[in-house]
């Protein structure tokens, strides 16, 4: 599976990454954190760390021998 085929796996939009912020950039929604009050909270990645992210689980998976499944990076934040 290429860059290109990872990528199309999340929605894209206007947003800042959670790893980059001040900048706006291309981003996908990997988790929604709800507080006790106020409004929901969405933590955004760009295309550089989702990338890494998957690359991470896809080596974490090979190290564990369970099947690596792409497209859920935001499970990486636990
Ligand atoms: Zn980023």
């Amino acid at each position: 599976m290429n860059r290109q085929q990872i990528l199309d796996l999340y929605q894209w939009g206007d947003g800042v990454c959670f790893r980059h912020p001040g900048t706006t950039t291309d981003t996908t929604v990997i988790r929604t954190l709800q507080p006790l009050s106020g409004p929901a909270e969405e933590i955004r990645a760009c295309h550089a760390c989702i990338l890494a992210m998957e690359a991470a689980r896809r080596a974490a998976a090979e190290g564990a021998r369970i099947p690596y499944v792409p497209g859920r990076a935001g499970e990486m934040l636990g």
